[in-house]
């Protein structure tokens, strides 16, 4: 199966979640689908690695909670280490935190102080993108770090979304765009 085949098959449309009139990606098909999930594992990975195939990262973050899912394999795919960034309040050591505008009211995303050595080149994982918002908010933590932000990927882009543009100058790509 073709990797466009593969996200075709595994991510679905949820009308009205998590409110009216809002169209949920569903990536849970996909997860279950063993095969597919390896592919889109390694294609993912392909971000951390350089023009020869090698792979050129240090840490992959995985973003709460579906980019844990698809973070923590493709660092063990790429040999790198996995660092969470986390919804404010759930990691118990010492952390920077970020926060960003939502549609309604504001979030906050943590990571521990420590959780990069400075200079760390740093793949980005999440599942979907949409406003551009968390990534952007995770992008600043990994830099108070004193981390190199190397590459963001994203499974699903939503295109009538300004993910894009707000992430402008920065290397972002993903599976597929919608
Ligand atoms: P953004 O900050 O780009 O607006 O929203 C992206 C975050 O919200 C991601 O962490 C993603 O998991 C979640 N998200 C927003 N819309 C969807 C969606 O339709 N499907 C999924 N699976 N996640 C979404």
């Amino acid at each position: 199966r073709s990797l466009e085949q593969v996200l075709k098959d595994g991510i679905r449309d949820v009308p009205d979640y998590p409110q009216p009139g809002v169209v949920f990606k569903d990536i849970t098909p996909l997860l279950a689908d063993h095969s597919g999930f390896a592919q889109v594992v390694e294609a993912l990975a392909a971000s951390g690695k350089d023009d020869d195939g090698t792979p050129a990262v240090d840490k992959v973050v995985g973003i709460e909670a579906r980019g844990f899912i698809l973070a923590a394999p493709v660092a063990l795919a790429l040999g790198a280490g996995f660092v969470p960034v986390r919804k404010q309040g759930k990691l118990p050591a010492a952390t920077y935190a970020e926060s960003y505008a939502l549609e309604y009211g504001e979030a906050t995303i943590e990571v521990h102080q420590d959780a990069f050595a400075p200079g760390d080149r740093v793949l980005v994982i999440d599942d979907v993108l949409a406003t551009g918002g968390t990534v952007e908010a995770c992008l600043r933590l990994i830099r108070r770090c004193e981390a190199e932000v190397t590459a963001t990927a994203v499974l699903l882009e939503l295109s009538f979304l300004p993910g894009r543009d707000r992430l402008a100058g920065e290397n972002v790509s993903a599976l597929v765009t919608v």
